[in-house]
């Protein structure tokens, strides 16, 4: 089993069920039992039953029972081993294993861990007390960071050397490169990942240290944020920067806080509000949203949810359709992010949280807002507008809720409106627009306010891009921009590999291109294979560079073309034969175009 008996034994002996179980749902007392709702099935009145003196429960609705070891395995989707050694931890009992092979995989987890957390403490207490860290210390104060916040917060100060925490832990070198804290170098010497940053320690779901987001002072050199790179214990896909200290008040509160800045989520903290989390450098993800799930069913989103909520849009029904949750929207002053709110109007921080509105509500009060309402043209075509954003819901009970109020803000008949519903979709956008496409735009480019950013098929291209904001290792070197179909999708793939964050693409893109990173950044990673995917680029590239090098053949024939046209014809049937086989895939390059220098 891995672990002796007898220490399996002491661990349950040793667990506060109830305490367990509170920490995910809210338990009543019913005499001498513990009533909840069931965590593990959807259900409106309690048939979750503890007992906390024999440490059972036991659910009457989906009959789901056990004990705290069954329990956490089932809530945090742990292995037996790894819920023993998570309850362990907590009361502090060192286990012993039966087989010394079956614990090396979870000791080195915890050895990375441990290191992180090490690390932690070293960049605090280099905060708190170097001389270097003075110019740190005093911008954490401007922005309303106290002694005591730093501290509550563990946030540290990683120093402008090449090595110095490499040389200060006492750490192997597998174990500082396996837990993100550094690099081996060219020269072969160890290097700190962090540099001349303030460093942010992020902890997983039950408060183990997993890696670090950094940031630069204002006149600091590089990208503005930087996080640890992916390892086993720090996907940043599955992280969310403060969930460990947000989790039982978002229980409580049946109400989880979703930001983007680490400060903004003490922010919320010191406005009372201990239920926020950010994301850590990444859109909110799927998984987001399953962890999410399991504290509360009210997600609020206090971010500029302009630009990436209007591309999430169907990824946020689908979610609160299939997650059963409801998304909602803060409405937060232009420019002002809740960090800043939480300073200089706390009262205001809450009350926006208080109103956030659904999210259809929001999104169609955004295009209310921004219509002209004064001429009956400008009203006919923001109902229009308004509809366009209520269609995408897919449900009609609740479309037909916001008829009423687009018609009551444009003065049009309901029935009017109910017709727009009724009629099908209008074409997809990209073919009345047509500014990131090939050829001129065929009805001209409508008037900017009423732009809105066009949405990515589910094709291969689209596929490499999401790959490159999810998983860049994948991206080989010799991928180039040039073998994107669309210039819109070109100038997406550079924004990308120019950059080593998405925020500092987003931030250094045109507003059009920024709005479409934003959007595949709310997309999934690609469900295939990198290598397949990218095999697959190629495969459709070489294709098209047939096509373009036969067409040219005809015109002004030439051995080189031949030449071209002879290896391509053998090299792609290959590829297909292969399921697109990046090793084979690899041999497309050599005919391929390169990028115009
Ligand atoms: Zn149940």
């Amino acid at each position: 089993m891995g672990i002796e008996d007898e220490d399996i034994r002491k661990v349950r002996d040793a667990t506060d069920l109830v305490q367990i179980i509170s920490g995910h749902l809210q338990l009543r007392k019913v005499g001498r039992r513990w009533q909840g709702l069931c965590p593990f099935h959807n259900e409106k009145s309690p048939s979750f039953s503890v007992n906390g003196e024999d440490g059972l429960y036991h659910c009457f609705g989906c009959q789901k029972s056990g004990d705290a070891i069954t329990f956490v395995r089932e809530i945090e989707h742990l292995d037996f081993v790894s819920a023993v050694e998570y309850l362990a931890r907590k009361s502090g009992i060192t286990l012993r294993y039966t087989d010394k092979d079956e614990g090396a995989g979870r000791r080195k987890r915890t050895q990375l861990h441990d290191a992180v957390d090490a690390a932690a403490n070293w960049y605090h207490d280099r905060l708190l007390t170097a001389p270097d860290a003075r110019e740190a210390r005093s911008y954490l104060r401007s922005r309303g960071l106290d002694g005591d916040m730093v501290r509550a917060y563990k946030i540290g100060w990683a120093p402008d050397g090449w090595d110095i925490l490499a040389q200060s832990l006492k750490v192997s070198r597998d174990v500082f490169v396996g837990a993100g804290l550094g690099f081996v170098n060219k020269r072969g010497r160890l290097q700190d990942h962090f540099r001349a940053r303030i460093v942010f320690p992020i902890f997983d779901v039950n408060g183990a240290a997993s890696g670090f987001g950094g940031r630069k002072l204002p006149e600091g050199e590089g990208p503005k944020y930087k996080n640890s790179s992916e390892s086993t214990i720090y996907a940043k896909s599955r992280l969310l920067y403060g969930l460990n200290w947000s989790k039982d008040e978002m229980v409580r509160a049946n109400e989880a806080i979703i930001c983007e800045g680490y400060t903004d989520v003490i922010g919320f903290a010191r406005a009372g509000m201990h239920r926020a989390v950010a994301t850590c450098g990444t859109a909110l993800t799927e998984d987001h949203v399953r962890m999410l799930k399991r504290f509360s069913q009210r997600l609020v989103l206090a971010f500029d949810a302009d630009a990436a909520g209007q591309a999430a849009a169907e990824r946020i029904y689908e979610w609160e359709r299939k997650y059963e949750v409801d998304v909602a929207v803060v409405r937060l002053p232009d420019g002002v992010d809740p960090a800043d709110l939480a300073r200089s109007d706390p009262e205001a921080l809450a009350a926006a949280v208080e109103e956030a509105q659904p999210f259809l509500g929001f999104r169609v009060q955004r295009v209310l807002d921004g219509g002209n309402l004064d001429s009956a043209e400008g009203r006919a075509r923001t109902a229009e507008q308004a509809m366009g954003v209520v269609r995408e819901h897919p449900s009609g009970l609740v479309r037909d809720q916001y008829v009423m109020q687009v018609a009551d803000a444009c003065r049009v008949e309901p029935d009017r409106l109910r017709q727009i519903l009724a009629a099908p979709a209008p074409p997809p956008q990209q073919e009345r627009r047509g500014n990131y496409n090939d050829g001129p735009p065929p009805y001209g480019e409508p008037p900017p306010e009423f732009a809105e950013p066009e949405s990515f098929d589910d094709d291969t291209e689209t596929q490499v891009l999401r790959l490159a904001i999810h998983r860049p290792e994948h991206i080989p070197p010799y991928l180039n921009a040039a073998m994107f179909r669309t210039s819109r999708n070109q100038q997406v793939f550079l924004a990308l590999i120019a950059h080593e964050t998405l925020h500092d693409a987003i931030a250094d893109a045109s507003p059009a291109i920024g709005a479409l990173l934003a959007q595949l950044a709310v997309l999934d990673e690609p469900d295939g294979e990198g290598p397949a995917i990218v095999g697959q680029l190629l495969y459709d590239s070489a294709r098209r560079e047939l096509g373009r090098l036969r067409g040219e053949a005809k015109h002004s024939p030439s051995p080189t073309i031949d030449k071209a046209i002879v290896g391509l014809q053998s090299l792609i049937p290959k590829v297909l034969d292969t399921n697109f086989d990046l090793a084979v895939a690899e041999e497309l390059v050599a005919w391929l175009p390169t990028p115009r220098e």
